[in-house]
């Protein structure tokens, strides 16, 4: 039996008819560039997040990189982030020419510590980016906090976890600036790439609109240097109709988590599963995240794909121990629980559609191999 970490074709086979009209609309009326389809989903997704703004853009490591533009950040500044991450957050604090500080994640919920925050700041700091790992929220409250006693701009990283809510806030809504990527693989995915940067307040937002479209305003006059970071109306328009089932499969993703946990339920000492941070009022399951222990999560990994379960490993390296980065001095032993994460993390399948069988195989397959590599 085959169980794909992934599988788009059976929630496609669901909304195919409305995605084609969707389409079909959008060809007709030959407005590929922003445009209405654009406005409609910028406001779906800022009501969905609770946020006065969303400014539709190319993706989600494009969101990123716009809002560290529109706070004119650059070199010479530092932005502190989590070292354990997709690289896209420490790669757009690079390409505008900062310099990211990193600090270590929660021992158990993979969002920064905010008990390292206040250290990692210095007269440099411009900004934090939290990043909202596997579709968990970090616990903001005392990031926002210390973000605003030292004057430092909160740009979340909410590709992972769009809806997700802390202390009943959902991602987006308290910060300065929210990123969302619609990758394909994302809770709310596009039929190839697209983002978006949510924010709070107008002046903020004209800003972004205005980077978004090379710094242009009014037509062919630049006061500012900006780029092209637009959404494509077709992505715009196949996000619009597919938003409206983002809660649905939201609850599918976590009754998932709740049957898994009770197939592990008697594993403790061959895995640790992930479990729901306190502050974490809604937990939307991007990614199921198990930890292997005893050394054996390489072992297991191969072994479960040749049992046919897609799975994978979220992330190998730590950001700190990524070669691009060796010029910043980090080394192994700054952040131990990061390092301890890439080595002992597993993501098993958890879209929406996963079926009782599909998930009983996982199962049964990732138990087998356990006993045998244990013994
Ligand atoms: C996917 C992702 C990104 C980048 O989004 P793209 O749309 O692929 O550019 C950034 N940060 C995190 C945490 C992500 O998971």
């Amino acid at each position: 039996m085959q169980v794909p970490l992934l599988d788009l074709k059976q929630q496609y086979a669901m909304l195919k008819e409305e995605i084609l009209q969707e389409i079909s609309e959008v060809c007709d009326s030959q407005q590929f560039i922003l445009g209405e389809k654009v406005s409609i989903f910028e406001k779906q997704v800022a009501d969905y997040c609770n946020a006065a703004y969303g400014c539709g853009v190319t993706s989600g490591s494009d969101a990123l990189l716009l809002a560290l533009m529109a706070e004119k950040i650059g070199p010479g500044d530092e932005v502190i982030t989590s070292a354990y991450s997709f690289f896209a957050t420490a790669g757009a604090i690079c390409r505008v020419g900062a310099t990211p500080v990193f600090i270590d994640i929660e021992p158990l919920h993979y969002g920064i510590n905010p008990d390292q925050l206040e250290a990692a700041i210095t007269t440099r700091t411009k900004a934090i980016i939290p990043v909202h790992l596997f579709g968990q929220s970090v616990n903001m409250p005392p990031v926002l906090k210390l973000a605003d006693k030292h004057g430092l701009c909160v740009i979340e990283d909410t590709c992972q976890a769009i809806g997700a809510e802390y202390d009943g806030h959902r991602c987006g809504s308290q910060s300065h600036y929210s990123c969302l990527s619609f990758f394909p693989s994302k809770n709310l995915g596009a039929f190839g790439d697209a983002g978006m940067v949510l924010c709070n307040d107008q002046k903020r937002y004209e800003t972004l609109k205005i980077l978004r479209n090379h710094g242009m305003n009014p037509q062919y006059h630049h006061k500012v240097i900006g780029s092209n970071f637009r959404i494509d109306a077709l992505q715009a328009a196949i996000l619009s109709c597919k938003i409206k089932h983002l809660d649905s499969w939201t609850e599918g993703r976590q009754k998932n988590r709740a049957d898994y946990q009770e197939l592990f339920k008697d594993c403790d000492e061959y895995l640790t599963l992930p479990s729901e941070a306190p502050w974490c009022t809604r937990h939307v399951w991007n990614q199921f995240v198990i930890r292997i222990k005893n050394g054996h999560r390489d072992l297991v990994w191969d072994r479960l794909k040749q049992e046919g379960v897609g799975c994978a490993v979220y992330y190998p390296i730590p950001l700190h121990l990524q070669e691009c980065f060796l010029s910043l001095g980090w080394k192994k032993g700054d952040f131990p629980v990061s390092e301890a994460a890439a080595a002992e993390s597993l993501a098993l399948p958890i879209f929406p559609e996963l079926s009782h069988i599909q998930k009983n195989h996982v199962a049964r397959s990732l138990l087998n191999i356990l006993r045998e590599v244990n013994n």
